[in-house]
């Protein structure tokens, strides 16, 4: 439980002085910069029995059990729709249609704690409540937090998460410290979003705001969406329309574009040769079908050819054209011999 590199300041100076800690914290700032995080890591260091330089160990006992989600002294509050649900995957039976899941956290989550805030702790130290989103809270949910937070329990941390703090009861807002936490510096979030294999992190961190985990999740989605696209129009019977999907592929896409091109070619050459497919088994009825009509030496060129290509896609001189070239070759690569 780590902080992000640009949080471990913040998290120093809050936890310099533990005799004078408050009851409840409210930790706001912009979407998608960490603040869950922070307050993942401000409790696992609360709750480490041997921190160091104020922060968690990662090697105690009750750092183990922060890590595996199973710490005696700690709770979180989220909403329905929010919480992981694991239970039931992997069984057997067709899930039933579920209701939808509530997106506010109610009065009835909040009660669930209230033994836990009552109770002395198990490990005889702090324990560490954690509401996010904070302003998810229904008015009775809200109401009831506020009772605990108007006669605060000894040894008890509430963080309160929030990337909108004037969507809640200006009566919780008054009993809590505030901790706004900004948009990290811009070295900081490249050199993550480099560590998070993001192709390219300026661009992605411009489109998020600044916010590197908004940025790594939207060129996540990106991503996804220019391999399902890619996918489904080199699985066309017709072989690829070549000028217009590469007038899609710019400078950004174009090294994923060429990645996934050669996950596609080396499965269908295994298909050909009457292999399983490695990278898209879900796509084996395609993979067979064009590799029927695939010329096997053809595809080994190919494969060498897009090689070529990624060495150079860092500054490829136009990745328009590029993405138009390569899509001809794998056309021509697989209508060798039409059945
Ligand atoms: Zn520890």
């Amino acid at each position: 439980m780590n902080p992000f590199a640009w949080h471990r300041a913040a998290l120093e100076r809050l936890l310099a002085d533990r005799a004078r800690l408050p009851h409840a914290l409210l930790v706001h700032g912009p979407a998608g910069i960490g603040k869950v995080e922070f307050a993942h890591a401000l409790a696992a260091s609360i709750l480490c029995e041997s921190p160091l330089q104020g922060l968690a160990c990662g090697k105690c006992p009750s750092c183990h059990w922060f890590s595996q989600g199973n710490h005696p002294d700690y709770r979180e509050i989220v909403p329905e729709a929010a919480q992981d649900d694991e239970a039931g995957e992997g069984d057997a039976e067709p899930a039933k249609p579920e209701k939808a899941k509530s997106v506010v956290i109610k009065i009835d989550q909040v009660r669930a704690v209230a033994d836990f805030i009552a109770l002395s702790t198990h490990r005889a130290g702090y324990r560490v409540l954690v509401v996010h989103p904070a302003e998810a809270m229904n008015p009775g949910a809200a109401n009831a937090l506020l009772k605990t937070l108007e006669e605060p329990p000894p040894s008890t941390l509430i963080v309160l998460v929030s990337d909108r703090p004037a969507r809640l009861l200006p009566t919780i807002r008054s009993r809590c410290r505030i901790l706004a936490l900004a948009v990290p510096p811009r070295d900081a979030s490249l050199a993550w979003l480099r560590e998070q294999g993001v192709g390219a992190p300026e661009a992605a961190l411009a489109a998020a705001g600044g916010a590197p985990l908004a940025a790594l999740e939207q060129s996540q989605a990106g991503e996804a969406e220019l391999q399902r696209r890619l996918l489904a129009e080199l699985a066309k019977p017709s072989g690829a329309d070549a000028l217009t999907f590469a007038a899609t592929v710019d400078r950004e896409s174009v090294e994923r574009f060429i990645h996934w091109m050669q996950t596609w070619v080396h499965d269908l050459a295994r298909v050909r040769l009457d292999g399983e497919p490695r990278h898209h088994g879900h796509l084996a009825q395609p993979l067979r079908a064009r590799a029927k009509s695939a010329d096997l030496e053809a595809l080994f060129a190919l494969d060498r050819e897009l090689a070529e290509a990624r060495a150079l896609a860092a500054h490829p001189l136009n990745p328009r054209l590029l993405a138009e070239h390569l899509l001809m070759s794998y056309n021509r690569a697989t209508s060798a011999h039409r059945p």
